[in-house]
């Protein structure tokens, strides 16, 4: 695990195989593969991945892949990030965002340098509070994090712009839908693990009525309920 205190202006400035060189190469290698929009390039150009990966993976960093961060969870492949984020913010400035599934701590900081206040949860405590104490660190400050089940979403926010969900559940769970604001829209994986997972955008359209689009077929850990 990362010894948060060490991280200084240098370690997250970053050199070699973690300067912001490499990080540039991987945005336009984001950007031959689709991602359009500049907002989102210009913020993932920003955030120093290799500050949320095991320090023994940091040389690594900017590679296109997914990596392990411990308990069984795994940090998100750059261009998924991108794509998912791509689809959760398009032009419109976001007032209040939620995250399920904090992770790393990663998303959730692409996402807090595009909207206004990040609500971001997660379950396993050692990862929630590792993806705090960094992203307080990194400074970022509209960014709060919440440890909780975010199946049931996090009701004290609510409602929401948009909510992006970074595990799959086998079904959409309801409390999330009812937590989007009306025209809001929320970018989530849903299937099982044996089977494909679709990545869905489903916009809320009325007070009881909502709409779904599919995009790439995805793998992420499951949405754990309790
Ligand atoms: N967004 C993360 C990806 C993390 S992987 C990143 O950028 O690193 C998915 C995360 O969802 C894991 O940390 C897992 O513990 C968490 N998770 C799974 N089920 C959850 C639930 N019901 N509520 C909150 N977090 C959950």
């Amino acid at each position: 695990m990362r010894d948060i205190a060490s991280i200084d202006a240098f370690a997250i400035k970053g050199v070699g195989m973690t300067s912001q060189r490499t990080r540039d190469r991987l945005i336009e290698r984001l950007h031959k593969k689709g991602i359009s929009n500049s907002d989102v390039l210009r913020t993932m150009r920003l955030v120093p991945r290799h500050l949320f990966v095991d320090e023994a993976m940091a040389s690594r960093a900017y590679e296109d892949a997914s990596f392990p961060i411990g308990h069984g969870q795994t940090i998100s492949q750059p261009f998924i990030v991108a794509k998912m984020t791509e689809l959760l913010v398009e032009n419109t400035p976001m007032e209040n965002v939620l995250e399920v599934g904090t992770g790393s701590g990663y998303q959730a900081a692409v996402l807090g340098g595009l909207v206004k206040n990040l609500h971001t949860v997660e379950v396993i405590p050692e990862l929630y509070r590792q993806s705090r104490d960094l992203l307080y660190k990194l400074g970022y400050r509209n960014i709060r994090t919440h440890l909780s089940d975010g199946s049931w979403g996090w009701p004290d926010a609510a409602p929401y712009d948009a909510i992006m969900v970074t595990a799959a559940p086998n079904e959409i769970p309801e409390p999330l839908i009812q937590q989007l604001k009306i025209g809001g829209r929320m970018v989530i994986p849903v299937g099982s693990q044996n089977s494909e997972q679709k990545l869905l955008m489903v916009t809320r359209t009325t007070e009881t009525g909502f709409e779904v689009k599919e995009f790439d077929s995805v793998i992420f850990v499951p949405l754990v309920s309790s």
